[in-house]
């Protein structure tokens, strides 16, 4: 009789275990949303800010598009690149 009850506790305790996983799981799940392409965020190669896609100003500079938070940086940013 008394091994039983320590089976079924061991259960209980196991049950409990794997719920508090799956739980944590859930949570980690929902932290980390996958990130829609106009929330991404991006860094200005030239002050080092990082800036939402959509609001950055994308300039193709030698076949690869760089993001800038603003015009000046883009200017900067193709400046030194012609120099
Ligand atoms: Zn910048």
């Amino acid at each position: 009789m008394y091994r039983l009850f320590l089976i079924i506790g061991l259960l209980v305790l196991l049950f409990v275990l794997l719920r508090s996983m799956y739980r944590n799981f859930q949570q980690a799940g929902r932290s980390t949303p996958p990130p829609l392409d106009g929330d991404q965020m991006v860094q200005d190669p030239v002050c080092g800010v990082f800036v939402p896609r959509k609001t950055a100003i994308v300039r193709e500079i030698g076949g690869i598009s760089n993001c800038f938070c603003s015009q000046e940086c883009a200017v900067k940013f193709q400046e030194s690149r012609s120099s």
